[in-house]
């Protein structure tokens, strides 16, 4: 659950990552921030510096020098907490950093906990529920196409178009309930016209961003993808030429890849799990590659695309029927095509099964732009507006489901009164994604829970 109590304390928390280091940086937050910093080096007079400068001081405990560090100080509310903020960049001993805390804390600090800064952020109106939770992905966004989906949402994102139309929702909200209190009267103060053309507004929005999460999801998490394929068909092979490294155990033994294997590729910054499965045969009478068969069929069916590799050398490498189930998520793949070619030299290529040869990387660029193409048709998508967040996502539907009310209301022009409680629905849950209601506090606790401790 969020904890509350003592948010106007004055916290602190090294923001650097643990470790030595060149340089590691303290953060205080809170109206005595200053002072207490200011206690450390005096002669400095920190309390009386401006905002957003920085300096360089001796700090002195009890007749012990600390460290020589540079104080930057950040004076409310033109911080990131809203608050008074000093950073200390000192040298980045972990021992340094312990006394330093240690003794601000004697000085009336207190140690700040997980997310705390963020969420002194959110309470202090300085940035939106959806923002503050963006923070986090930024941090730990593992690729280009994720950080500037994080960015783009710590910025504002969805969320200043968002509460925009839940301003002009408020407004109709408000008619509508104006019009209950004089139900006996038959008065219409809303507008119905103006109300409908906003909910078309509301739902397109809203639909665009259900739509995008898809998208989100993949530029958060990754793409799963399963190389299936018989023994010997060149998986691992293949997946070292992907991945342009020597990394899965290649041998000429059938079966040798008992276990799968798990490596990540970042094609145009989207992050792919590549995941090398034992090969399946369909007669196996060896128990372990039956185990290993067993796991191919979970991995396919968790996969988001499936590499189905088949031998063009090998005319016994025949279909795989249980792959049909998930024909749509298939990319066929013709391995060994050097070998092939050179059997072959007359034989017309049948370009739809993607051949591919890991010995001379012979048509590996163009499968890695299939598998991107697979999970984003329109590079400009990545550029807008993009759901990440599965809590969005599930207010979002929510959003979606009472808009479909109201309109289906407006359409049959049933009364204000039941208009109303699908108006106060939309309306809540839009405001859960901003935090703009009443948002239960084991929600919020969990949201700020995520984060480390310094952010
Ligand atoms: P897996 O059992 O499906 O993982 O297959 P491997 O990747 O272990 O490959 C089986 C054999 O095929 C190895 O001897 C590889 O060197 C060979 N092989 C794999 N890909 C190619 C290729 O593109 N061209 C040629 N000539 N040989 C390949």
């Amino acid at each position: 659950m969020v904890n509350l109590t003592g948010w106007h304390d004055t916290i602190i928390a090294p923001v650097t990552a643990p470790g030595t280091s060149a340089i590691a940086v303290i953060r205080l937050s809170g109206s005595k921030s200053i002072e207490i910093v200011s206690q450390l080096c005096k002669e400095k007079k920190l309390e009386k510096k401006h905002s957003h400068t920085a300096h360089f001081c001796v700090l002195r405990w009890e007749g012990e020098v600390l460290d020589e560090v540079v104080v930057t100080i950040f004076r409310n509310p033109k911080s990131f907490t809203g608050e008074d903020i000093v950073e200390i960049g000192c040298h980045g001993s972990p021992y340094i950093v312990k006394r330093i805390i240690e003794v601000c804390v004697l000085l009336g600090a207190r140690p700040a906990r997980a997310g705390e800064f963020t969420q002194k952020a959110f309470l202090n109106g300085k940035m939106d529920l959806a923002q503050a939770e963006a923070v986090a992905d930024v941090i730990n966004a593992e690729t280009r196409a994720a950080q500037r989906a994080a960015m783009n949402q710590m910025r504002g994102g969805f969320s200043i178009k968002l509460s925009e139309l839940r301003e002009r929702l408020i407004n109709f909200a408000a008619l509508i309930e104006l019009e209950l209190d004089f139900s006996d009267e038959d008065v219409e103060f809303a507008d119905r016209g103006a109300l409908n053309t906003l909910v078309q507004e509301l739902r397109n929005e809203t639909e665009k961003l259900i739509a995008s999460f898809r998208l989100g999801n993949v530029v958060k998490n990754g793409v799963r993808v399963a190389i299936i394929g018989k023994p010997n068909a060149g998986k691992s092979t293949l997946l070292n030429a992907l991945l342009n490294e020597e990394r899965a155990i290649v041998s000429d033994i059938p079966g040798t890849t008992r276990d799968t294997i798990e490596e990540v590729l970042n094609i145009n910054g989207i992050l792919f799990r590549l995941i090398d499965t034992a090969g399946i045969r369909e007669h196996s009478t060896d128990l372990i590659e039956n185990l290993g068969i067993e796991r191919s069929r979970v991995n396919a069916e968790k996969a988001d695309i499936i590499l189905y590799l088949k031998d063009m050398t090998d005319a016994t490498d025949n279909e795989m029927p249980w792959l049909d189930a998930y024909k749509s998520k298939v990319i066929p793949v013709g391995t060994k095509f050097d070998k092939w070619k050179a059997t072959n030299p007359e034989q017309h290529l049948n370009a739809s099964n993607n051949p591919v040869s890991a010995k001379d990387g012979y048509g590996v660029e163009q499968l890695k732009e299939l598998m991107f193409e697979m999970v984003v048709s329109d590079q400009q998508q990545i550029e807008g507006n993009i759901v990440t967040n599965a809590r969005h996502y599930e207010a979002l539907k929510q959003m979606e489901l009472s808009l479909k009310n109201i309109a289906d209301g407006l359409n049959s022009n049933i009364s204000g009164d039941l208009l109303a409680p699908d108006i106060r629905n939309c309306l809540y849950h839009l405001g859960t994604i901003t935090g703009q209601v009443e948002i239960d506090r084991d929600i919020l606790g969990t949201i700020f829970g995520k984060f480390c401790i310094g952010k």
